[in-house]
């Protein structure tokens, strides 16, 4: 029998092996020249934006939120349809969380579901917008920092993009082409380099900006607050002999966590980014053989939605199945995938349902998260798979839903 075929997993080479072993003979466990180096990477493939890489997608998008100063009073509003972090960091600084509804075909939030979310924010402070490009496939950015940029001119809250499935993905607005990442039309974007996601560092994640100032800030905050620049020492009688600084001293002038990347995982990161064009390309490739083998099993089986303006670098395939027309429940489709050697997964349950949340905000219905939950399904989409194995996969999926053909 054919090997087991995970819904996604890490492709690691020999080079990115040796890339690791070359930090654990050099000097620097961590903070040293490999993070520096896997930032600059970044920072390249999103058009020479400010990158500040940290321990996973989850403090990146955390030290978003200490960066702006979100706090208790604070609203943000996050998408239904996502990993649980976007929504935990928002509560992580003390302030609320507002759920979007999605589309119901691709999970994504439009700009009608944030009109929705900012009248259900009836006056209170909105400080951040958390889009998700769910599966990789990009949130109509224009169309969000269009709403965004109406607001009163102090009071315009910050995009914070969760491009944690995104690396890689462009989209096309009236002005052009943008690459995920480059922070055109948002404040900030955040990555995760967990071994599912499109480059695996184990653990690790990323910050791009192109405000310098709020880099600063996050690569304090993401050591404690320490302060170093001596530009900046508010005690001088401490951190100056003289006219001159201190070598040993710092301030802390914010508080701040350790959420450091160590260089283990950066030199893996950076090695994986040099591929980065390679994986992107595989996973398009592998996406279309999944379009073309499913664009006529409806209406139980429909392929993964698209996207006006998105070319997304998809880190998720989902596929839309009718169960109940099926006569077939999701747990039993499963089942027998996971019998024909295919694993599944379901991205994701509505966060506003979760019993967190539920107990904080209350129940309150989300039509299209709703819909789009009820009929996901995320099939095996990774770069070391061949067109192939799309076939067997959906071979074994029509079986399971029913479709003859
Ligand atoms: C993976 C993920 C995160 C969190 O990233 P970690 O690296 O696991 O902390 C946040 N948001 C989304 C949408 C994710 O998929």
């Amino acid at each position: 029998m054919a090997e087991f075929l995970p819904y996604g997993r890490q492709t690691i080479d020999d080079d990115d092996i040796s890339a690791v072993c070359d930090v654990l003979r050099g000097d620097f466990l961590t903070s040293g020249p490999a993070v520096a180096g896997f930032e600059a990477g970044l920072s390249q493939v999103f058009g020479d934006s400010h990158v500040v890489a940290s321990a996973n997608g989850t403090t990146a998008l955390h030290l978003s939120m200490l960066a702006l100063g979100v706090g208790p009073g604070d609203v943000c509003i996050v998408p239904s349809v996502t990993f649980l972090a976007t929504a935990n960091v928002v509560r992580y600084v003390g302030a609320d969380v507002i759920f979007s509804d999605v589309c119901a075909d691709t999970g994504v939030m439009r700009a009608q579901d944030l009109e929705d979310a900012l009248q259900r924010a009836a006056g209170r402070p909105v400080k951040a917008i958390l889009p998700v490009h769910l599966g990789g496939h990009v949130a109509p950015m224009e169309q969000l920092a269009g709403i965004v940029a109406a607001f009163p001119q102090n009071k315009v809250p910050a995009i914070v993009e969760d491009a944690c499935h995104a690396i890689g993905s462009r989209y096309t607005t009236s002005e052009g082409e943008f690459t995920v990442g480059d922070c055109r039309h948002s404040t900030m974007a955040n990555f995760s380099f967990h071994p599912v996601k499109t480059i695996a560092c184990g653990e690790g994640g990323a910050t791009s900006t192109r405000d310098p100032e709020l880099a600063k800030v996050l690569a304090e905050l993401r050591s404690h607050g320490m302060v170093r620049d001596a530009g900046r020492f508010q005690n001088k009688d401490l951190g100056f002999d003289g006219e001159d600084a201190n070598p040993w001293f710092y301030e802390m002038h914010a508080i701040g966590y350790n959420f450091r990347i160590t260089d283990m995982q950066a030199a893996l990161g950076a090695s994986q980014l040099k591929k980065l064009p390679e994986f992107v390309a595989r996973r398009q490739t592998l996406v279309a053989r999944y379009n073309e083998l499913l664009q006529d099993c409806g209406p139980l089986i429909e392929p993964n939605a698209a996207l006006a303006g998105s070319t997304p670098a998809q880190h998720l395939y989902a596929a839309r199945i009718d169960f109940e027309a099926a006569g077939r429940s999701r747990r039993q489709v499963m089942a027998a995938m996971r019998d024909a050697g295919i694993g599944t997964q379901v991205h994701y349950i509505p966060v506003h349902t979760q019993p967190y949340y539920k107990a904080l905000y209350g129940e309150h219905v989300l039509s299209g998260a709703d819909r789009f939950y009820a009929r996901t399904l995320s099939l095996p989409l990774f770069p070391a798979m061949e067109p192939g194995d799309v076939d067997r996969v959906v071979g074994a999926l029509k079986k399971a839903v029913g479709v003859n053909s």
